[in-house]
């Protein structure tokens, strides 16, 4: 998926793209690109709202030391981690004026009362399987969104322009007073219903034809999101300016937030892997090798070493076999295999059986009663057990007996009784 070396150098130079600078710009180069390109850009000024707000990030990013130096090193990610997650960005329009010091061209200071509005984000969560983020995959997905109606470019009319609403005057709202008592009036600030709030009509016949005046139309897409080599559980995808368009409104993201399902085999912590594997008491004890089907359909030979012996629950480790790390996909973590051992069970051994096995294994810790010890103990029968349900019946018994206690009489009493 990445070039020889690729993600770092693509990652980090969409910012000097944007802004059409070299990587060592200096300060000045830096502002005098983004004065000259944010001017050229401004909506006010018919430019387009998303290259706006993509010199504004630029700037923000570039223009600020620390920041910079993020963004030079790790790319975009890291920047967006550094920002709370969310990577949220300062209103474009706030940066155009601070950078202006407050100073809007045009109707001199009417920028302020025609701002862009932020659009929503739109979060989806994405379900992928653990072989999708170990091999890297491509996901289409369709969806349907809101764009700017393609045949007056979001503007609801065929003339371009629309007449200032009656209802409220332009104002977008409407005020509504109510006697409710004598002298007092109850003063109510509402949308207003007929322009919907924009503040604006459009005359009927002037509509235009596609929209019927709404200004927007449904767009199916289909979004190809990449998810990469190592992503995370819970690591966002996220599709800038993607989100449903609306008139005066800069377009919200589509974030796709992922979740990876559960492996039937295969466990992953950060870039580790684990497996279980079950092992008969006879491979414990004089090797094993068996086959492991890797996520990316690689067969794995694991083998015992020469007169290894493997104890229950031990864990053996594999390198470079586990999760690659995200933008650094050649580098692995381990797989760890826990071992379990079946032992057989019992009548599996006949008492001739046994003397062999004597022969062959540790000796007997029993052995070292002696006869003299053994006339002075006593006899004993060890039964099956079933040691966690006990345990949970017990406890299950436990809860009741102190939950009655609470429904009679105080448990003070019933320990004075007890006592005499
Ligand atoms: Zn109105
Ligand atoms: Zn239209």
């Amino acid at each position: 998926m990445f070039g020889r070396g690729g993600p770092r150098r693509s990652d980090n130079s969409k910012y000097y793209d944007i802004l059409g600078i070299s990587k060592n710009a200096s300060e000045d180069e830096i502002k005098k690109a983004y004065r000259k390109a944010a001017m050229k850009n401004h909506p006010d000024k018919g430019g387009d709202p998303e290259k706006f707000k993509e010199l504004g990030q630029a700037y923000e990013v570039l223009s600020d030391p620390e920041k910079k130096e993020l963004y030079d090193q790790y790319g975009e990610d890291a920047l967006k981690e550094g920002m709370g997650g969310g990577g949220s960005f300062h209103n474009p329009f706030d940066i155009f004026e601070s950078f202006f010091g407050g100073a809007s061209f045009g109707g001199g200071g009417s920028s302020r009362g025609r701002r862009q509005k932020h659009g929503e984000d739109v979060v989806h969560s994405l379900k992928v399987s653990l072989e999708d983020v170990y091999n890297g995959t491509t996901k289409k997905l369709s969806l349907s969104r809101n764009i700017l109606c393609p045949k007056c470019k979001g503007k609801g009319s065929k003339s371009g322009t629309a007449g200032r609403c009656f209802g409220c005057k332009g104002t977008g709202m409407k005020i509504t007073r109510r006697q409710i008592g004598l002298g007092m009036i109850q003063q109510m600030q509402h949308v207003c219903p007929d322009c919907r709030g924009s503040g604006e009509v459009i005359n009927e016949r002037d509509k235009c034809p596609l929209c019927k005046g709404n200004k927007v139309s449904q767009e199916k897409k289909v979004l190809e999101v990449h998810v990469e080599k190592g992503m995370q559980q819970g690591q966002k995808i996220v599709f800038e300016g993607q989100a449903d368009e609306a008139p005066d409104t800069i377009t919200g993201d589509i974030v796709f937030v992922l979740q990876v399902k559960d492996h039937p085999k295969f466990r992953r912590e950060q870039d580790d892997l684990y497996i279980d594997h079950n092992l008969s008491l006879t491979e414990a004890l004089c090797g094993f090798q068996f086959a492991v089907k890797h996520l990316d359909g690689r067969q794995l030979l694991i083998k015992s070493n020469p007169g290894e012996v493997i104890k229950p629950g031990q864990y053996k480790a594999i390198n470079d076999e586990g999760m690659p790390q995200h933008n650094r996909p050649f580098m692995k973590g381990r797989l760890y295999i826990q071992f379990n051992v079946d032992f057989p069970d019992s009548g599996f051994l006949s008492p001739d059986q046994c003397q062999l096995l004597e022969k062959v294994l540790p000796q007997k810790s029993s052995k070292h009663v002696s006869d003299m010890e053994l006339d002075d103990c006593e006899e004993t029968t060890l039964h099956d057990v079933n040691f966690k349900e006990e345990m949970r019946r017990k406890q299950q018994q436990q809860y009741r007996e102190a939950y009655d206690e609470d429904d009679d009489e105080p448990s003070g009493q019933r320990v004075q009784c007890a006592q005499q």
